[in-house]
């Protein structure tokens, strides 16, 4: 099969075959750009809905750029990786001081704003902007190590080398846009990770993996790295039916984030002994009753995250004033209330409980 073969079949395919997502219809370069950010390392369905919510509430440059950081954080709640949201915010402040409010056309100049890296410049590039730039993310890797049969794991550097060579090889210079989509639409529905459809797939005849019984072995995936288990307890503390928040201090991970006072275990200590002890390096207050509410698990790309959660009261005579030793400023909030912050995913899942 030539290369031209190679790339007719497939937009012929993806012209059949493609999804209606909603920044397909216009390609217009801000959407492609929230959308390529939100698709990292989150499945299609869940950035849909987020996308839609977001376009709803920031439907362009201008309002991204007017917008509090906490309200980006709470459109972006759930998504994890905050530190894009930020970059997506502090970036969009730039476009609109030095671009005129919209995403430059050169890669330089995209890959000099926050949280713009090769891929996602190279995405705004060839599908924003129709430009003969080849791209390669998860979906990619996996279709063209399989159609070349590369014996080493994607993320290798000559690998990735190699493939974006590959690609563009075979990327037609007037329709990158359909082309690149093309590929990844086909890493997604065809050539999946598990019981890919090379029956129906229109690049069989020339893919090597196929023709030498290695599918399954292909990508060769990267050594795995451990999950490390990590154990955290919090406090959360009623009074006059309100609960006590706080925001993490800016430098710190998940730092502009909302949280129950809170961290991890020190050796020997109960989950309840460390919620105790939180609480009270963290704001000074005196808390009594402690009683155990819920225990919530969380997965991150290298831990895996289980957070107790305790319901406590403030103590006779503790005034509702916090000492901050952890924090950037605090709130007493309502159950509904709550909705309006936005905390990282294991404090999420105990204030959904709560509301449930
Ligand atoms: S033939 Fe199978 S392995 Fe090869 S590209 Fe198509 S779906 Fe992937």
């Amino acid at each position: 099969m030539t290369k031209r073969m190679i790339t007719a079949n497939l937009l012929a395919w993806f012209a059949e075959h493609r999804r209606p997502l909603p920044w397909r219809g216009t390609c217009q370069p801000y959407q492609v750009w929230i959308a390529e950010i939100m698709g990292q390392q989150t499945q299609m369905e869940r950035v849909v809905i987020y996308f839609q919510r977001w376009m709803a509430q920031f439907p362009d440059i201008r309002a991204l750029a007017a917008a509090s950081e906490q309200e980006v954080f709470k459109a972006w709640e759930g998504l994890g990786y905050y530190s894009r949201a930020r970059n997506i915010r502090k970036a969009a402040a730039i476009i609109l001081r030095e671009h005129g409010g919209e995403l430059p056309r050169e890669q330089a100049a995209l890959l000099a704003l926050p949280g713009i890296g090769p891929y996602t410049a190279a995405a705004v590039c060839s599908i924003a902007y129709n430009q003969p730039v080849p791209l390669a993310d998860a979906n990619v890797e996996r279709v063209l190590c399989r159609m070349e049969d590369i014996a080493a794991p994607p993320k290798q550097s000559a690998v990735k080398k190699q493939l974006l060579q590959f690609c563009a090889e075979l990327l037609p210079p007037d329709n990158a846009r359909d082309f690149n989509q093309a590929l990844m639409e086909l890493g997604a529905l065809v050539c999946t990770p598990k019981n890919p459809a090379c029956a129906v797939c229109p690049l069989r005849d020339g893919c090597r993996a196929l023709a030498a019984g290695t599918v399954s072995l292909r990508p060769v995936p990267a050594s795995k790295l451990e999950k490390l288990d990590i154990i955290m307890a919090c406090g959360i503390i009623e009074n006059q039916g309100r609960v006590y928040i706080q925001q993490r201090l800016p430098d710190d991970v998940w730092g502009g984030l909302w949280e129950f006072p809170g961290g991890r275990l020190e050796l020997g200590e109960t989950p309840e002994q460390a919620a105790q002890r939180e609480i009270t390096e963290e704001t000074e207050f005196r808390v009594t009753g402690l009683r155990p509410f819920a225990a919530v698990r969380h997965q991150y790309t290298r831990h895996r995250v289980t957070l107790h959660g305790f319901f406590c009261a403030l103590a006779d005579g503790q005034a509702a004033e916090p000492t901050l030793h952890a924090a950037s400023q605090f709130r007493w909030v309502t159950l509904d209330e709550l909705e309006r912050f936005a905390f990282p995913a294991g404090h999420r899942q105990l204030v959904a409980k709560m509301r449930r």
